[in-house]
């Protein structure tokens, strides 16, 4: 037994590339899912975290993100739609499942999820800056969108080329 957190997924599985299901059950598995993916985060260091990154083909993303200097937002959302204003925000992007690089990409600069939380009450998530592209990228998340599936396909493969080693999945590397 361990208490190590699931493994992250990298590009190039295929469930990183299959749209989520809608979650239709809010039971204790939905709660553990949740669960799961707050450690993940936190151990990834991250600022957001989608279910099919841990290998789950679930409308669920988590976030632990900046919105100033001192201030932070934490929270979930199941079943998510989006809804961006704003001008386009180029900013350095990167992906827990593309490990080590980061790479220019244009983002609203506003954004608003709306959605349930893990007992069907109804949420809403709004953002701007840099939370604003977090919500972005983990809705894309939910439908089998990377990133990098934004850039010009050499810039993509030039980001595939500079991907690390996995530190955060080395624990589970060592325990096999
Ligand atoms: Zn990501």
């Amino acid at each position: 037994m361990t208490d190590l957190p699931p493994k992250i997924r990298v590009v190039g599985d295929p469930v990183l590339a299959t749209p989520t299901r809608p979650v239709e059950e809010f039971d204790q598995n939905l709660a553990t899912l949740i669960e799961d993916m707050f450690a993940a985060l936190a151990v990834a260091e991250g600022v957001g975290l989608a279910a099919p990154q841990i290998g789950v083909d679930l409308a669920v993303f988590v976030y632990d993100c900046p919105t100033g200097p001192d201030t932070s937002a934490r929270g979930h959302v199941v079943n998510p739609s989006i809804e961006t204003s704003g001008d386009l925000d180029v900013q350095d992007e990167g992906c827990l499942s593309v490990p080590g690089p980061y790479h220019e990409l244009g983002r609203r600069t506003h954004a608003t999820v709306r959605g349930v939380d893990k007992d069907n009450n109804p949420i809403e998530v709004s953002g701007e800056g840099y939370f604003a592209r977090c919500l972005q990228h983990e809705t894309d998340h939910l439908k089998g969108v990377l990133y990098i599936d934004h850039l010009p396909r050499n810039r993509r493969r030039r980001v595939l080329r500079e991907m690390e080693p996995f530190e955060w999945n080395q624990a589970h590397d060592d325990a096999r």
